[in-house]
């Protein structure tokens, strides 16, 4: 008899969500929390929570460059207690069951391949717009075993010094973290907005959430640190439709909340910038699996891992 369902992590670098995931690509039960210091624990944790004999395999997607041999975290900019984990390891010594492990934006960009925006879609690339910028590439229906770290591409050849090495990323101009220090460093300038009243003068409390709604309400410093990530994010659009050619560029994470100012104005810079019959050609679009593409992708790969792996075994018996 076939297992049920697949656990799915999304470990990022503000939170880590693991979930227990149908084969069909739904969402049974989920687990939502703030990255603690306990990483492991934390996570083996909550895996026991939803773990039974009718899970077939456990995937994580995380936000880092995986090895490719080793199939351990390399780098990771915004969760760096990761890198010293061998997670396949800790969590396979608990769990007798397949783990994999992949890129967090790839995970997501095979989630929502399987059971989202993308599921009728031939080529693809998405972006992930939350705390960093990622990137996971499908090609032909294939997602691409490559690195896609889209947030690091350079867009300013002197710009701001990135913790990954390089300067101007794409994620120092356009990410939740770069609008975040963008309007703090602007506000204690001494910048006039409506912001400076808000967490009583504590700049370093605003949300990207607090920024959007003084955006809408006719805030000229929100407005504009809006729309110029919007426009760095447009850059960033702009080179992979150029590299590509897809057929459609799926944004997904936290900030597309802000889709008629921050989305808009990347639009509008991407049809500035990209060939004209490749941007024609690619319709830009909200993900539809929200919070969830990161977890059903995991879930869905090692699932998908595990059907290849059957399928090799059946052709062996048959042979
Ligand atoms: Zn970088």
């Amino acid at each position: 008899m076939q297992k049920k369902y697949a656990i799915g992590i999304d470990l990022g670098g503000t939170n880590m969500r693991v979930a227990l995931v149908s084969r069909e690509g739904t969402v049974v039960k989920k687990v939502k929390e703030p990255v603690s210091e306990d990483l492991t624990g934390s996570l083996l944790n909550a895996i026991a929570g939803l773990f039974s004999d009718e899970v077939a395999g456990i995937g994580i997607g995380v936000a880092g460059l995986i090895g490719k041999h080793n199939r351990r975290v390399l780098l990771s900019p915004n969760l760096h207690a990761v890198e010293k984990i061998d997670l396949i390891g800790e969590i396979g010594r608990e769990f007798p069951v397949p783990v994999n492990i992949e890129n967090d934006a790839n995970a997501a960009a095979y989630g929502e391949m399987w059971a989202g925006a993308g599921r009728t879609i031939s080529s693809f690339v998405l972006f992930t717009l939350g705390t960093g910028i990622g990137g996971g590439i499908v090609y032909e229906r294939k997602l691409l075993n490559v690195a896609a770290e889209i947030g690091h591409i350079s867009i300013n050849a002197d710009g701001e010094k990135c913790p990954c090495g390089n300067t101007g990323c794409l994620e120092s101009y356009a990410s939740a973290r770069a609008i975040l220090s963008h309007v703090v460093s602007s506000l204690e300038k001494g910048r006039e907005s409506v912001l400076s009243g808000y967490c009583g003068g504590n700049f370093y409390k605003l949300t990207t959430e607090d920024i959007l709604k003084a955006a809408l309400d006719g805030d000229i410093l929100s407005r504009e640190i809006w729309k110029n990530a919007g426009k760095y994010l447009g850059i960033g659009i702009a080179n992979m439709i150029n590299l590509m050619g897809p057929d459609a560029v799926i944004l997904a994470g936290g900030l597309i909340g802000a889709w008629d100012i921050y989305i808009q104005e990347a639009i509008k810079e991407a049809s500035r910038r990209a060939f004209r019959e490749l941007f024609d050609r690619a319709k830009i679009i909200p993900a539809a699996l929200t919070d969830d593409a990161g977890v059903i992708g995991s879930a869905g790969l090692v699932l998908n891992a595990l059907h290849v792996d059957e399928e090799r075994s059946m052709r062996r018996t048959t042979e």
